[in-house]
């Protein structure tokens, strides 16, 4: 699927689809030709290799052609000198929730869909900005702003959007407020909010949960999201509880296969997960408490743990949101798991980068610069973090199979073949994980949001977003190459203005 003959018929499409628009045809007429940029003067961190490679990297249209110690330009390439700072992949973050984005009460009385899309594109925007150029949603109705960033209309990471995740009554996506769901199975209540939206599903029994999955598949969902048990922002279900039963998880990730797809999990404990390996889940979301026979097990199906490490931080006791009675139990559940990443390591359970958190997207923000410091501390090590951004987030980026939106290159790596997403910074990640954001500040930060300063260059899918390098390369000529936007023209049915 090289695609060097497709940004001009993509360019034909767009010029049939805007010949009313001529600003919008100029930008697409930028994109005919496959762009050469020459990065020269880097030193490398390939996602894979715990050392700095100088060299220099060669970007084809939306893919990286070369990687070498020295590159010629070839005719008509652009270089960019870049004075000798890393050049590594773009990140990844594993499990986020661009979608929920306010508080959780607020989203759940008194946001509609556009007041959460809005703010989403936001939150896109300073993803990208903050050098992330894919991003795995775990919840809610995304498939939108999925196909406008890919369509060149919104700027954002590469979007792999859950759709709702589907939870049981009484789980941990059922948010409805106490009188909501009614007392009789004959009344069947109101749905919540997060329902109404998207954000969730309630479904049970086999055939609920099989409509629910499907619903998700038929709207463009990349892969699955599950509640496969009880959760600390939830108030009916307590957070040592399995939810959905053997036939029912069985059935939703049949259906998922049946797809090419997977299913990601919320869990927790090693009831949960035993069940849910039995069933096919392949990523394991949170999972702070499971025992390191269960995280061997992980291990040995291929599976993934993506866990929001923030979770068992000393800090978060200090949020301003925690309820004082909460902060104990806090502060106990932390000291008890500190050794939950070192222990995924010794079992050699494959890691991926989560943010996971929900609420203001600003707070959100906060806390995922937050978490790839904290991270480096409870893993003990800045390139396992790095690869858990990079090169293993990208590998399981791929579980989704034909379902995956960008299947021309990997993921993840400096390697020729793979996308061009490509961030670079000042200073050695490896040594100092602050120049990619890292910091140990979170409800003591700065609430504004501010560029993060040691980040000069986000390029994805071959076009710039972020050049503070060199003022010729304009930020983001827009790129019409996304695989996304061939299907907004092309679906039958959908508006294309
Ligand atoms: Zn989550």
């Amino acid at each position: 699927m090289k695609d060097t003959a497709r940004p001009r018929r993509i360019a034909a499409l767009v010029a049939a689809a805007f010949s009313c628009a001529p600003g919008l045809l100029a930008t697409a007429e930028e994109a005919v030709e496959p762009s050469r940029i020459l990065i020269t003067n880097v030193n490398i961190f390939d996602g894979k290799t715990e050392k700095l490679t100088p060299g220099a990297v060669l970007v084809e249209g939306n893919l990286i052609k070369q990687v070498g110690a020295e590159i010629g330009a070839p005719a008509g390439a652009y270089t960019l000198d870049g004075g000798g700072r890393t050049l590594m992949p773009g990140l990844i973050d594993g499990h986020a929730h661009v979608m929920i984005n306010a508080h959780f009460d607020t989203v759940e009385k008194n946001m509609d869909l556009t007041d959460i899309s809005l703010r989403a594109v936001r939150v896109m925007e300073r993803f990208l900005m903050d050098g992330f150029t894919a991003v795995r949603d775990m919840g809610g109705p995304a498939f939108g702003l999925a196909r406008n960033i890919d369509a060149g209309f919104v700027r954002g990471p590469r979007l792999y959007p859950s759709g709702g995740f589907i939870s049981q009554t009484s789980g941990h996506g059922d948010f409805r407020d106490r009188a909501d769901a009614g007392f009789s199975i004959q009344d069947a209540g109101d749905l919540s909010n997060f329902e109404r939206m998207g954000i969730g599903n309630v479904a049970n029994g086999v055939p609920e949960c099989l409509a629910a999955t499907r619903l998700n598949l038929r709207n463009g969902a990349t892969q699955i999201k599950i509640m496969a048990g009880g959760g600390g922002s939830s108030r009916f279900d307590p957070i040592d509880t399995t939810q959905f039963s053997i036939e029912e998880t069985t059935a939703i990730v049949g259906a998922a296969e049946d797809w090419g797809t997977y299913v990601a999990a919320h869990v927790f404990n090693d009831r949960s997960v035993a069940r849910l390996l039995e069933a096919g889940v392949k990523t394991f979301e949170h999972s702070f408490f499971i025992s390191e026979d269960t995280m061997e097990k992980i291990a040995a199906a291929g599976a993934y743990v993506v866990p929001q490490m923030w979770g068992i931080s000393p800090d978060l006791a200090r949020n301003p949101l925690m309820p004082a009675d909460k902060i104990p139990m806090v502060k106990e559940l932390g000291e008890q798991y500190a050794d939950f990443g070192r222990n995924l390591l010794k079992h050699k359970v494959k890691v991926v980068f989560a943010s996971d958190y929900v609420g203001v997207f600003a707070d959100a923000e906060r806390a995922r610069r937050y978490e790839i410091w904290w991270r480096t501390k409870t893993f003990d090590s800045n390139f396992e973090v790095l690869k858990q951004m990079t090169s293993t987030a990208g590998e399981m980026l791929q579980l989704s199979g034909p379902r995956n939106p960008y299947q021309a290159g990997k993921q993840g790596v400096i390697e020729a073949g793979a996308y061009a997403d490509l961030i670079l910074v000042d200073g050695d990640p490896l040594e100092d994980i602050t120049c990619i954001g890292g910091t140990d500040k979170w409800f003591d930060a700065e609430p504004e949001y501010k560029l993060i300063p040691t980040i000069h260059l986000v390029m994805k899918d071959g076009a710039i977003y972020r050049n503070e390098i060199d003022g010729k390369l304009s930020p983001a000529a827009v790129r019409f190459s996304g695989a996304r936007y061939e299907s907004l023209l092309t679906a039958p049915g959908v508006p294309i203005d």
